[in-house]
Parts: structure tokens; C-alpha cells; sequence
């Protein structure tokens, strides 16, 4: 029989090694931990949580997350099985004690007759046999080396970048206004989709100088400075020339404020609608290293966001993740290297839970194609589904950013008459899921049965 090589024992290959192993597939897990760590694993067991305990929303009605849950533990899933077991009182969210959970994850796979924990790091790409890589968001250095040689430069990116968010109601439109640069768009909602606040000269050097002697969240050891030109922090721009702001996110151009038509702006901060409601926007090209409060007091002096309250602060944080559009097939093969696949965080979904559930999906896909079946496509209409066909095919891969689950990646439901409400619609949704996935599983179980 054929083995399964599968690299890195995390949240996806731990999933993936029970799928397989459980379909009687002997399955290597190769994890490179404890002799080689990374900066968030404290321990060597497998399925480590990194950092919040949580799996988040439980609820398989109304929540996207809630419902991968669902999909997961009807089709066996260990991560799943062994949450359940591990649960803490956390209201309507899934929160794990992490220590037991990890431990009875790495227990049940090492005992497991079909699996083979393999200790060491893997630093090349493998060149024949079954295998799926699973090495997250801090795979070894010298592996991504590889993946990035192998895929091109621009296919794996390093680092992701996040804007400071601000509570849309907290701004202070008698000095802030709504305009796109050089008033595009058509539509009302592209019209709103931009907000500009207004900076003279005087601001903008106190700016600069507030900028310049912020403190900093460090680089965790082993987390290397090297960023992507598009996504320096603002402050590293800062340091680069006390005019490079001015000229990069911060130019003026383009845009009349309305409460001082005669007076052109020295420099421009933009906010950009970040949800549908409107209720927030993102500030735009903002991505900072600067640590939380320090980061909070420089943001105020912005005229129009002296009271600004903020939803999520800026961030930059080390996550390796393949441009999934342009290099994995809908099967979550390498189109170059179709022996391997990529399951988890690499394959650019955010998250333990989708990460998790790439690693099902890998797993019971890698099974198939050893034991000579073909699967019916997994249903986009499925959470498993909606998340895989995004990442393999719906994205657009010029702008690909790690995405969590979420009813927007969903096909729409019809819904008929007075039941547009949202909650009608997400049972739709779940319900419609639910059926879909339960279909896929007996066409996956039919098949083996049928290949014996
Ligand atoms: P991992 O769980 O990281 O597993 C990858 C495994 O591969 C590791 O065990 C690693 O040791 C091993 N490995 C790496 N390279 C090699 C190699 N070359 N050879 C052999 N083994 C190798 N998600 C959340 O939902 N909530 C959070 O709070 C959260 N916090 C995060 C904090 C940080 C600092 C990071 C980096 C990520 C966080 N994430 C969080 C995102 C992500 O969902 C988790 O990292 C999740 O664990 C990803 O699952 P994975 O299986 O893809 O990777």
C-alpha cells in the first residue's frame, strides 16, 4: 500500500493524518518540533493552539465559523471531537483548555496503528509519492526557501499587514468629508466608500515627529524584519524621509475639502469603508508596527479623529501563505508539483478552525486519489465548500489576503417573501450547507465502500 507523507503537525496535518489513518491509509507525520521550534509553539505537541484559546462562534445556525464545526464533526473530525472533549464554559464560542487538548490530539495519533510520528524538520520539496505540506503560518525558513524557489517570488508571501480600523461615529465630520480621489466612482457607495482628514503643514511635522519616536512592538525573535516594498509600516516610511508619507499614503492629491475650499491640503489621511454597514473604515495604507497605546495617541492627532475609537489597532505579523489562486488546483494540489498538497493556514485561510478544516478536506482528498477514486467536487454551498473555492478560484489573486469563513464567500440563497430578515437568511444558508456536505460525505463513503 501507499504511504501519505504528511509535513507539519499542526492544526491541518494532525486532521489530515486522523483522516487518512481512519480511512487505512498508512500515514508519516513529519513535525520538526520540539528540536526545532518557532517563535509562537511553546511546546512539541501536536495541534498546539499558538495563541487565543478559542474556536470561536459554536452556534451552526447563524455562524459561519459555527457551522465548519458542524461540517467537521459530522465527518469524524479528530480536532473537533477532541475540542469537545477539552471544552471551557465560554458562552456561545468554543474555547479549548489547550494544554489537555494538544496532549490528547498528539495521543491519539501516535497511538493510532496508521500513523507514524516522523521527529525533524523537512527542507525540501519532495519529488515523488503521496504528500501534503501543513507547515502554517511559521514554516521553516528553509522550506519556505524552497516553496518560494519553486513557486516564484511573488507566489509566497511573508508577512500579513494590517490598518488601524476606527468606529466610523467616533469621526469628527466638521473636519473630515467624504471623496474619492478625483471623485470616481459611480454609485452612492463608491462615492462614501473614501474619507479624507485634512492635514497643514504644522500637523503634519508634529505628525512626523510623533512618528518618529514611537515605541515599537519588536520583531519576535526568529520573526525577520524583511518586509514587502507595498507594506512598509508607516513609521518605517517615516524614517525614510520626513517627506515620504506625504508623497506615498498621505498625498494630497486629487481631493477638495469642502469645509476650506481654498486652502490645498499639506497632507491627506483616507479612510476606506471597511464593512458594508459602513459603521467602520480602515485607515488607508496605515499598517503599523507602533505598540497599542503609543499607537492610539499618535493616530488622535489626525484632525477628525481627535476621539476616535478604534476596532482594531495596526499590526504587521510573520504569516507565510502561498498565492492559492494562481498555484493550487480546486483539489489543493501544487498545479507544478501535483504530488503535493498544501492544507492549512499556507494555503491562505485564517484561522485554526479553517485550517483545521483544509486539513480534512486534504485528507480525505489525498485518500481518494491513493486508493484510485474520484470525489465529487465538495459543494461550494458547504463552509468546507465556500472556503476552498475562494481560495482556489474566487479570489482575486492580485489582491489575495488570508480569509476566514464567512457567509460572503457563499453562493446567495432565494429566499421567498418575508423572510429576507438576516437570521432567516443564515438558517438558509446552514440549512442548504447541511444537506450539501451530509451528500458529499455519503458520496465519499459510497465510493470507498465500493473500492474495497
Ligand atoms: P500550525 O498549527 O502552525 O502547524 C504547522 C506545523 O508545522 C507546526 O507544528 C510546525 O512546527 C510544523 N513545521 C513547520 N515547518 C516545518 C518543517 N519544515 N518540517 C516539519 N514541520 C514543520 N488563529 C486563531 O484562530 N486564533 C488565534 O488566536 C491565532 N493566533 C495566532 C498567533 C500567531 C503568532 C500566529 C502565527 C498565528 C495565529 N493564528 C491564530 C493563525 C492560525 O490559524 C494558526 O497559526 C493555526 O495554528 C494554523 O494551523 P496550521 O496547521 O496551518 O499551522
Amino acid at each position: 500500500t501507499e504511504t501519505l507523507h504528511i509535513v507539519g503537525g499542526g492544526m491541518a496535518g494532525s486532521e489530515a493524518a486522523w483522516q487518512a489513518a481512519e480511512a487505512g491509509i498508512s500515514v508519516v507525520l513529519h513535525e520538526m518540533r520540539p528540536a526545532t521550534g518557532t517563535f509562537a509553539h511553546r511546546t512539541g505537541d501536536l495541534a498546539e493552539m499558538v495563541c487565543s484559546n478559542s474556536f470561536r462562534s459554536d452556534d451552526s445556525e447563524q455562524n459561519a465559523v459555527g457551522l465548519l464545526h458542524w461540517e467537521m464533526r459530522q465527518a469524524g473530525g479528530l480536532v473537533m471531537a477532541t475540542a469537545d472533549r477539552h471544552r471551557l464554559p465560554a458562552g456561545g464560542a468554543l474555547a479549548v483548555d489547550r494544554d489537555p487538548f494538544a496532549q490528547s490530539v498528539t495521543k491519539a495519533l501516535k497511538s493510532h496503528p496508521n500513523v507514524r510520528v516522523e521527529p525533524g524538520e523537512i527542507a525540501a520539496l519532495p519529488t515523488d509519492g503521496h504528500w501534503i505540506i501543513a507547515t502554517g503560518p511559521l514554516t521553516s525558513g528553509t522550506l519556505a526557501e524552497a516553496i518560494r524557489t519553486e513557486t516564484g517570488t511573488d507566489a509566497l508571501a511573508f508577512f500579513d499587514a494590517i490598518a488601524p480600523i476606527v468606529h466610523h461615529d467616533s469621526i469628527d465630520m466638521s473636519k473630515a468629508w467624504m471623496q474619492s480621489r478625483y471623485d470616481k466612482g459611480e454609485t452612492e457607495e463608491e462615492r462614501t466608500a473614501y474619507l479624507n482628514c485634512p492635514m497643514d503643514r504644522e500637523t503634519y511635522e508634529a505628525f512626523i515627529d510623533a512618528l518618529l519616536a514611537s515605541s515599537r512592538t519588536e520583531f519576535h525573535e526568529g520573526e525577520t524584519a524583511k518586509y514587502f516594498d507595498g507594506c512598509l509600516p508607516i513609521e518605517v516610511m517615516a524614517e525614510r524621509g520626513r517627506e515620504t508619507l506625504r508623497h506615498g499614503p498621505m498625498k494630497p492629491v486629487g481631493l477638495t475639502n469642502p469645509h476650506a475650499p481654498d486652502v490645498k491640503p499639506y497632507a491627506v489621511v483616507q479612510l476606506r469603508r471597511d464593512n458594508a454597514l459602513g459603521t467602520l473604515y480602515n485607515i488607508v495604507g496605515f499598517q503599523t508596527k507602533m505598540k497599542y497605546g503609543a499607537q492610539a495617541d499618535v493616530l488622535r492627532m489626525i484632525p477628525g479623529l481627535v476621539n476616535a475609537r478604534f476596532a482594531r489597532l495596526g499590526g504587521i505579523h510573520r504569516n507565510t501563505f502561498l498565492n492559492a489562486p494562481t498555484l493550487l488546483d480546486s483539489e489543493l494540489r501544487l498545479r507544478s508539483k501535483p504530488n503535493i498538497r498544501f492544507a492549512g493556514q499556507i494555503t491562505g485561510v485564517e484561522g485554526y478552525v479553517e485550517s483545521a478544516a483544509m486539513g480534512l478536506l486534504a485528507g480525505r482528498l489525498a485518500v481518494a486519489e491513493i486508493t484510485g477514486r474520484r470525489l465529487p467536487p465538495v459543494p461550494s454551498t458547504t463552509a468546507v465548500g465556500a472556503l476552498v473555492t475562494h481560495i482556489t478560484g474566487g479570489a482575486d489573486a492580485k489582491t489575495f489576503q488570508p480569509m476566514n469563513v464567512n457567509f460572503g464567500l457563499f453562493p446567495p440563497v432565494d429566499l421567498k417573501g418575508g423572510r429576507r430578515n438576516r437570521p432567516a437568511r443564515y438558517k438558509a444558508y446552514t440549512d442548504r450547507a447541511k444537506a450539501d456536505w451530509n451528500e458529499w460525505l455519503a458520496a465519499d463513503l459510497h465510493r470507498s465502500v465500493a473500492a474495497e
